[in-house]
């Protein structure tokens, strides 16, 4: 950020007094440009045994499948996000159900929020963001495919669920790690534990 969206002059990065981390800050009008993580809500759309898949017709990750996600709009609830997403990429009309995977991605500022939900018809097809729109059984997920971590490992973690017939709800971290770039590492949450806040 450069210019100040309330009155145009140039910002610059400082630390304002009380506060504890920089921020783009307007020293014309006053104004503090607070810029915090984004919300990624979406579902697994379950039928019969199998669950929806999108590929991806735009970057990152064209043409790598993916759940049906995307960023929480103002106004809107995460379950009514979760479902809006998955009409405009996959024309699908789901029925939210519980949160089942919660992940912060502080490497990029992101937190997802993946619920289980069921279709309310076999009646799908591709938005403008996806080139097909797929039912996949377990044997068919395309797991050397799959666009993102989070959904790689949201993935794992339903079909683990899945096999002993139980679905909490399962939250964790992905963190960038050194070495090539894009690493990145799952740390779990133990159920029931508040992670310390301190890193
Ligand atoms: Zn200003």
């Amino acid at each position: 950020m450069n210019y100040c969206s309330e009155c145009g002059e140039r910002v610059r990065v400082r630390v304002p007094e009380g506060d504890s981390l920089p921020r783009h800050v307007c020293d014309a009008c006053g104004t503090i440009h607070y810029q915090n993580p984004k919300i990624v809500v979406g579902c697994i759309p379950e039928w019969e045994d199998r669950i929806l898949l999108c590929r991806r017709a735009i970057e990152p990750r064209y043409g790598l499948w993916t759940l049906p996600a995307g960023f929480m709009e103002n106004g809107e609830t995460v379950q009514q996000g979760a479902a809006r997403e998955t009409l405009e990429e996959a024309r699908a009309r789901v029925e939210i159900g519980a949160l089942y995977t919660l992940f912060n991605l502080p490497h990029i500022n992101q937190v997802y929020m993946l619920f289980r939900s069921r279709l309310l018809d076999a009646d799908f097809g591709p938005g403008a963001e996806s080139l097909e729109v797929e039912l996949l059984d377990e044997s068919q997920i395309p797991w050397d495919d799959i666009a993102f971590p989070v959904i790689r490992e949201s993935l794992l973690l339903y079909y683990q669920d899945r096999a002993r017939g139980d679905f909490p709800l399962r939250s964790g971290d992905i963190v960038r790690v050194d070495g090539p770039p894009r690493r990145v590492e799952v740390q779990m949450h133990k159920p029931g534990v508040i992670r310390a806040a301190t890193p």
